[in-house]
């Protein structure tokens, strides 16, 4: 008996709607980078080609061919840019690179061009060409590129300046490339009340139940459940204390549960439970429990004594993550984000699928 990571493509495929529906006529592509967000590129790339998604983002050359054997027409863009030598491995699959620097931009047209992206960088300090090399890009490429894109750094704050100057610049930028679909949305950006949808949005975590307005209630269906079952329960006395270095004493009589997940399956040990600091929680027939002591490399121990006797017992489902425990919730107990907990979801849970 593992863990297993339930995924729900039917509540994936309905936030891919919703946020296609506010956007429109803008186009809604899908960034399934990582992974896609650890759910699984190629399911998650079936399941929305199947919704009406045409185009897609991955970070590397990898995810892209990943993507690319589930979706032989669709569009997809390989956002870590052009890397070395990776040219001929991009065009030979039709994957598109968005070329961030005048030194890709240059070795794509020496290398035969194609479709590209020219991603701009207007304030991140990332990746991407700065504003004043608009005219020497399209010089360069010999033309218009498919797609001209940039990066919000502040996009959760709705009312981050960030936003506004980088709205600005990015305006510039399209100014000296005329007739080209721009991008500049992620998740959180097709929140801002000013819109920025333009002709392309590229969201990733909020296809994924996270929540892209922080602070407000979550608009989307959460998609990742991670049930794990009970292994052993113990009672411990007060004064007892548990996992590595002791790091938690018992305060009252309490009954723990001991779960096949750890550090090595992406939960951060940051969600330990101390005597300083409170555990994140899980949840036992919907009753929320702390992790208590270390989180280890592959299990934690929680403390089960306030849920109900008949659903603590061996094999028992714990609920990690899913609909009382979110993603965001989970990273923020941990100390962490609920990116990171949704892209740190290990590779030794059985995957479900359900459609
Ligand atoms: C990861 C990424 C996205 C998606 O961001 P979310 O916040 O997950 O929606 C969009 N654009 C770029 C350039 C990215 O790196």
């Amino acid at each position: 008996m593992t863990a297993i990571l339930a995924i729900d493509l039917r509540a994936l495929r309905e936030n891919w709607r919703k946020l296609a529906g506010m956007i429109a006529p803008a186009e809604c592509a899908a960034v399934v980078k990582a992974n896609a967000y650890g759910c699984g590129i190629e399911p998650v790339v079936r399941a929305l080609l199947a919704e009406g998604c045409r185009t897609f983002f991955v970070a590397r050359l990898a995810e892209g061919l990943r993507a690319r054997s589930v979706a032989r027409d669709a569009t997809i863009y390989v956002l870590d840019g052009l890397t070395p030598g990776a040219a001929p491995g991009l065009r030979e699959a039709a994957l598109r690179p968005t070329l961030g620097s005048m030194a890709e931009v240059g070795e794509w047209a020496v290398a035969g061009g194609g479709p590209a992206a020219l991603h701009f960088d207007t304030g991140m300090n990332r990746l991407g060409l700065a504003e004043g090399e608009a005219a020497a890009a399209l010089t360069t490429l010999g033309g218009a590129p498919a797609l001209v894109m940039s990066h919000f750094a502040s996009s959760e704050e709705t009312s981050s300046p960030d936003n506004v100057r980088q709205i600005a610049a990015f305006d510039r930028v399209r100014k000296s490339i005329q007739n080209t679909p721009a991008s500049i949305c992620n998740s959180s950006a097709i929140f801002l009340p000013s819109k920025p949808w333009l002709q392309v949005a590229r969201p990733g975590y909020a296809l994924y139940g996270g929540n892209p307005t922080p602070g407000a209630t979550n608009p989307m269906r959460h998609v990742v459940t991670l049930h794990a079952p009970v292994l052993q329960t113990r009672i411990v006395e007060p004064g007892d204390r548990v996992g590595y270095n002791g790091q938690w004493t018992a305060k009252r009589r309490s009954r723990l549960a001991i779960i096949p997940v750890g550090y090595a399956d992406g939960i951060p040990r940051n969600a330990m439970g101390t005597g300083e600091k409170v555990g994140a929680e899980v949840a036992i027939d919907g009753k929320r429990c702390p992790i208590v002591g270390r989180v280890s490399m592959d299990l934690i121990a929680i403390d089960a004594t306030d849920a109900p006797d008949v659903a603590v017992q061996r094999g028992a489902p714990v609920e990690v993550l899913g609909a009382t425990i979110g993603v965001d919730e989970f990273g923020a107990r941990a100390g962490t984000i609920g990116y990171e907990i949704l892209t740190g979801l290990g590779a030794r849970y059985e995957r479900a699928y359900r459609e």
